[in-house]
Parts: structure tokens; sequence; C-alpha cells
């Protein structure tokens, strides 16, 4: 139950490069807080101006948000209303703001999401990839082995699945998934979304690889990825996962047949089992 005295913490989002992405509602509440809240102050400053919004701001980022979040709870307590936003998209999702919405939960303080762009959700929803399950894993690390044994432990995800990556590494991190991943897995490479030069690519990786390293400006701007699911086969005598994983390490390097034989001796499994699943992963 949020007390009545406190003000409110809003959480809005603002948008991913295209300004006209913004909701009415959004626009009031930056408007009527008492206080906008800002990753950068300089970068929401123009986004204020664009639509004529006069508000004092002050700056929430990763390096001081620890020391700032509890000031900004004695001003809630206080009776304040304040708004949160990130330098682009929804606050959070990869972006500061999580100390500052823990502490208002745990002082009761209400807060309210402003919801909006986000490039996560607007590349899903363009991916045509199966949205019933998936998982969001932010930022990959930024060295090539943390990235590939990253990649390893994701070959048997089976829901789709995706990750920011920034046009510093974008080459290198699809060469680490090309280490991991067989060569036809389809994957999405969403960049600039809703900016001028906004391409969405789907195709098996190594097409989209290729792409990529061929089109310079395929280099340049900000990326989200998706990547599909494994497919694993669903009848009953389904392989473990520690035995498709054998499998599937097996295939990129032998033929279908030298790979299936070597499973059968390594794992035990069925042969016709293990062709039956070579041949769909192939
Ligand atoms: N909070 C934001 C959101 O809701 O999407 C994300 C912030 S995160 C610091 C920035 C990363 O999001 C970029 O490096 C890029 O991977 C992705 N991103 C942001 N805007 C994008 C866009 N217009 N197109 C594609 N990816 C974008």
């Amino acid at each position: 139950m949020s007390n009545n005295n406190y003000g409110q913490l809003y959480v809005v989002a603002t948008p991913i490069g295209n300004l006209a992405d913004f909701s009415y509602r959004a626009l009031e509440i930056l408007q009527q807080v008492d206080l906008i809240v800002a990753e950068d102050t300089r970068h929401t400053k123009k986004l204020l101006q664009h639509y004529a919004i006069s508000n004092q701001l002050i700056s929430l980022h990763q390096h001081n948000e620890d020391q700032q979040a509890p000031k900004l709870i004695l001003k809630l307590q206080q009776g304040l209303n304040i708004a949160l936003v990130s330098d682009a998209g929804t606050p959070l999702l990869s972006d500061p703001g999580m100390p500052l919405v823990t502490l208002a939960q745990q002082a009761e303080i209400k807060v309210s999401p402003i919801p909006g762009a986000c490039a996560l959700i607007a590349a899903l929803s363009v991916a045509g990839l199966p949205m019933n399950r998936f998982s969001f894993m932010g930022f990959l690390a930024r060295t090539s082995h943390a990235r590939t044994e990253f990649f390893q432990q994701q070959l048997l995800q089976e829901a789709t699945w995706g990750f920011y990556e920034s046009c510093h590494r974008i080459v290198a991190c699809l060469q680490d998934m090309a280490k991991v991943f067989p060569l036809e897995h389809e994957i999405v490479v969403a960049r600039e979304l809703t900016k001028l030069h906004e391409t969405v690519v789907r195709n098996s990786l190594k097409q989209v690889l290729s792409q990529v390293i061929s089109d310079p400006n395929m280099q340049k701007g900000e990326f989200v990825v998706l990547v599909a699911g494994m497919k694993i086969i669903t009848n009953s005598q389904q392989l473990t996962a520690a035995q498709l994983h054998i499998l599937q390490v097996l295939l990129k390097e032998c033929s279908v047949k030298t790979a299936v034989a070597l499973a059968v001796e390594i794992t035990g499994a069925k042969k016709k089992l293990l062709y039956q699943t070579a041949l769909e992963l192939k």
C-alpha cells in the first residue's frame, strides 16, 4: 500500500531514435512532475526542448545512482513527484534506475510505469520469431573468450533469445557466435530501429554475418540481435541436453555420418534418434 503523503515515482520510456515515438501521457508527466531524473541531463534537455517542456533535471547514471537514490527517496517521501528517464527507451533495461526503483518499493512509494519505446521489444515485434517465451541477455561480455563461452551455454536454449550489441563489437560478436552455433541457425539483426537507416535482417547466421562483414553500413549504429531457439526433437525418445550438445559439437567438425557414429559411441544413445536429430540440425 502506498502512503498518500508520499509523491510518486514515474518510470518514463523515451524514444529510441524517432522523437515522435513519445506518448501524450509521457509528455504530460514530464511537464507535471516536480523533478526529472535523467541518465544524461544534456541528452534529455534536447528531448524536453523539442517538446517545449521546461522542468528541473537531476542526473542519475550508473556511477552515481547508489548515492543519488536514497536522496531521491527522501524527496519522494516529502511529497515530490519524480520522473525517471534514461537516454533512450525504457529505463532499467540495460540502463540506470534499478536502485531507485527498488528503494522506492521498499519505502512503499508508488512506482508507475509510463510505457513506450524499447529497442528489444521493437526488434521482437518485427522479427517474426516465436515470442511465447524469450530471454533477454542484456549486453554480452566484451572479450571474445567470454562471449564464446556464453554462446556455448546458450546453444541448447529452446526459446527465442536476444541481446544488445554496439557497433564496435557486432562483427566480432557474430564471428564468435559462428564458432559455436550451426551456420544455418536463424538470427535477426535489427539495426537503427525507428531511425533513418533502420535495417532488419533475418537469415541464417552465415548469411547475416557475411552481409554485416561485406557492407560497412551494416556495422554502424545500434543493434539488437535475436536468436531463434534451438529446435529439439519432441518425441518421447528425446536426447538429453548433454547428448544433444555432444552431437552438435561433432556436427561442426564432421559429416553427419561420422558425427552420428561417434555420438553413438560416446553417448550410447540410439543411432536412429541421433541420425534424425543430426538431419534436423544440419
Ligand atoms: N533502455 C533502452 C531500451 O529500452 O531499449 C536500451 C538502452 S542500452 C544502454 C542501449 C542499447 O540498446 C544499444 O547499444 C543497442 O544495443 C540498443 N538500442 C538502443 N536503441 C536502438 C535502436 N534504435 N535500434 C537498435 N538497437 C537499439
